[in-house]
């Protein structure tokens, strides 16, 4: 196997699952992992017992991170916010560079407000407008989110607040995203969304996600794409859309090779509930790809994990960066079928280069700036959807 060369700053990035229990049971999560139960993984070993919440010293975590200053910590879960009493322990225990949470929003108000605003950055789930987020999520979860996205607004929260979007077949990629930055309940300028598509073991077969990419996803991309630029061109701001800050700051910097753009087994890693450090935080369990405990491993030092084929060789490679490493080693779904996927990163890599030149009118007429595009990779955005 080929190892791309890279570089990158010395920020890292831990996912810290402080629980496997959740608060909803959405239907691409618990629905999906219901209809799961019998396709195991025949070529790994699983534990499936993991303990439901953090059982190591909050104290073994700030001796791990101390080792790089440069250590961010994403709460990541089950839903994180059921664990307020370790956030707040991590909080005043832990240096870490930046604190940031991905959370479903429900228990976001049963965290005192000196510490919500300390987040740096918070990714809270939502997939569009009520009916839809309802429909995946549960009634009354849109109505429950957005009043608490009020309050910690109202409370003082100064930092990035991500619609992190699920999308899937009832999802109109395009309605949904303008909705979101454009609505009268409460608008969000950064989105990123991450296609349902190729995590689960046998929902290919029930599913219509062939016709669902080729005739919605994809041509509402394009459209948006459009979208984007007009923004761009008539009101001078560059939308947070986080899948194509991702693909345009890297054709516009001319970057000649992409990493896996999640970091995940490079420079963004997850700490299981009982300690063990692994690649990211779908690989949960997966004791082959175990990279060490953090009560002895240095985070300078963690051994990097790629993905291979089919990515490695792909004439897109360079710019997708191969989109998912769970979704490259686990292959849930057949190649054929994980064309389709692909193809959805085909299509999102041409509606940006497409819109290249305008973007680059705009940048030399002063209308927007080269660094407009700037974001904090690694943040929780997997940039390619
Ligand atoms: S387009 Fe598909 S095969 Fe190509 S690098 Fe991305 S995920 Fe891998
Ligand atoms: S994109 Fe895949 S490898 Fe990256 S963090 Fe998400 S599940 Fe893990």
């Amino acid at each position: 196997m080929s190892v791309p060369s890279f570089s990158v700053g010395k920020d890292m990035f831990f996912h810290v699952i402080l629980t496997t229990e959740c608060n909803l049971q959405c239907r691409y999560c618990f629905g999906e992992a219901l209809e799961d139960l019998d396709t195991d993984f025949p070529c790994f070993e699983v534990d499936y017992s993991l303990p439901k919440k953090i059982i190591y010293d909050v104290d073994l975590l700030n001796r791990f991170c101390r080792q790089n200053p440069d250590c961010v910590l994403i709460f990541y879960g089950g839903e994180p916010l059921l664990c307020t009493d370790e956030i707040k322990q991590i909080m005043d225990c832990v240096k870490a560079k930046h604190f940031i949470v991905q959370t479903n929003g429900l228990p976001l108000d049963s965290l005192e407000p000196e510490y919500v605003n300390r987040f740096h950055t918070i990714l809270v789930s939502i997939d569009g407008d009520e009916a839809l987020t309802d429909f995946y999520r549960g009634n009354g979860t849109f109505k429950k989110v957005i009043s608490n996205l009020k309050l910690i607004k109202k409370n003082g929260f100064k930092g990035e607040m991500i619609a992190r979007m699920t999308v899937m077949e009832q999802t109109d990629i395009y309605k949904h995203v303008t909705w979101l930055v454009d609505n009268k309940e409460f608008s969000f300028s950064s989105v990123h969304w991450q296609l349902n598509a190729g995590f689960w073991g046998n929902d290919f077969a029930r599913r219509d996600f062939k016709r669902w990419s080729e005739e919605s996803y994809n041509t509402g991309i394009q459209k948006l794409g459009e979208f984007w630029v007009d923004y761009l061109e008539k009101k001078g701001v560059v939308l947070r859309f986080y899948p194509f800050l991702g693909i345009a700051q890297s054709l516009l910097s001319g970057e000649k090779k992409s990493l896996l753009r999640c970091g995940g087994g490079l420079v963004n890693y997850a700490i299981q509930t009982d300690g063990y450090i692994v690649p990211c935080p779908s690989m949960w369990g997966m004791k082959d790809y175990y990279l060490g405990h953090i009560s002895s491993a240095d985070p300078l030092k963690l051994k990097k994990v790629f993905v291979n084929e089919p990515c490695t060789k792909c004439d897109v490679f360079h710019i997708c960066g191969g989109r998912c490493l769970y979704a490259n080693v686990t292959k849930r779904w057949a190649a054929e079928d994980y064309t389709l996927v692909c193809n959805t990163v085909r299509n999102l890599i041409d509606a940006i280069a497409k819109e290249l030149p305008r973007i680059r009118k705009n940048i030399e007429n002063g209308r927007i700036r080269l660094n407009d595009f700037e974001f904090m990779r690694y943040n929780g955005c997997e940039i390619i959807p």
